[in-house]
């Protein structure tokens, strides 16, 4: 199945940075991009993202074999509503989305009788908005492929593929699966980054000048996972939920098994666990995921 013509819908970090990509790795394919946003689209335009930024999303979709929504997870049942009445009939619409259950039923309900293929980009940084992407945001990394048990093997083949042609490392996973996986690899780093730059923050024996004063002991590292986007990042724990709450809990547990640890003195057990995590982030350098500069690669 062949894909000649891609309707970008929502032209933030991920929609620009796919519009990037294609237009370094894929430059026959021609791309038609939309957003709600006005001055997005302005910005699109002085960009030169896409070879057509269309005002109107019904006029966005109306030639594309492949349509992506890249709008937050809250906005996706919105955004196919919207561009429903302008496409093809065998058009495949796919997503970006961070949660993939609660997107797919949103899609298939908004999109009765189309190919709709939901995947998940593991890729992306703390910044958001057009300016914000870059065409090798995808080189190396994942991208999940949560097909539905009723998906075509072609439309799902033409996904993948598309991916591929990206730079991204392509999985198909049960989208139930994805979210108790991405709900501990992902968003439970962002509510522990959130709540610790919180909590920081307010602790009245310490000032905030301090905090920022004194931040490379630690506390910076979290700051870059705590600025990333409010919005998406609230739609994110509102759409999953139960795989969120679940994973919590777990932490919970963990966490006063180590509050136990220092208030006994139990020093073996601190060296163990902190040994532990130690081979995890080994590992995640082996396997190209990350740098192995010390400090992140920061300059000294
Ligand atoms: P972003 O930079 O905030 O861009 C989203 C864009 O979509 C905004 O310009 C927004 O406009 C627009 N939009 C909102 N509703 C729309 C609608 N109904 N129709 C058309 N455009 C609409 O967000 P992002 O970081 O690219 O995230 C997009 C999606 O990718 C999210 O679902 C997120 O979960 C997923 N994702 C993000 C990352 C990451 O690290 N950022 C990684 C992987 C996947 P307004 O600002 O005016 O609302």
């Amino acid at each position: 199945m062949p894909v000649d013509r891609v309707a970008i819908i929502g032209l933030g970090l991920i929609g620009s940075s796919i519009a990037r990509a294609i237009g370094e790795r894929l430059p026959q394919v021609t791309v038609t991009g939309h957003d709600a946003s006005a001055d997005v689209r302005e910005l699109a335009r002085e960009l030169g993202l896409c070879g057509t930024i269309a005002d109107d999303a019904v006029a966005a979709v109306a030639e594309a074999d492949l349509v992506i929504l890249a709008v937050p997870v809250g906005r996706m049942a919105d955004a196919a509503a919207a561009i429903a009445p302008g496409l093809k009939p065998d058009a495949i619409i796919s997503d970006v989305g961070s949660s993939k259950a609660g997107v797919a039923e949103a899609l298939a309900k908004a999109l009765p009788g189309h190919a709709v293929i939901p995947a998940h980009p593991v890729a992306g940084t703390e910044n958001s908005g057009p300016a914000a992407g870059f065409a090798t945001l995808f080189e190396g990394r994942w991208c999940i492929v949560t097909p539905g048990a009723d998906a075509s093997g072609d439309a799902v083949t033409a996904v993948m593929s598309f991916w591929q042609a990206l730079g991204a490392k392509v999985e198909t996973m049960d989208a139930a699966h994805h979210d108790m996986v991405l709900a501990v690899t992902s968003h439970l780093p962002h509510l522990i980054a959130y709540t610790i730059v919180g909590t920081a923050s307010e602790l009245e024996e310490v000032t905030e000048s301090e905090v920022i004063k004194y931040s490379a002991g630690g506390f910076r590292d979290f700051t870059r996972i705590a600025a990333s986007d409010p919005v998406m990042w609230r739609d994110v724990f509102l759409a999953n939920k139960d795989a969120v709450l679940a994973t919590l809990q777990r932490f919970n547990e963990d966490l006063t098994v180590l509050q136990q640890a220092i208030r006994r003195g139990d020093a073996d057990k601190l060296e163990d666990w902190f040994t532990r995590t130690r081979a995890i982030r080994r590992s995640i350098i082996e396997q190209g995921q990350d740098d192995a500069a010390p400090d992140f690669g920061r300059k000294h």
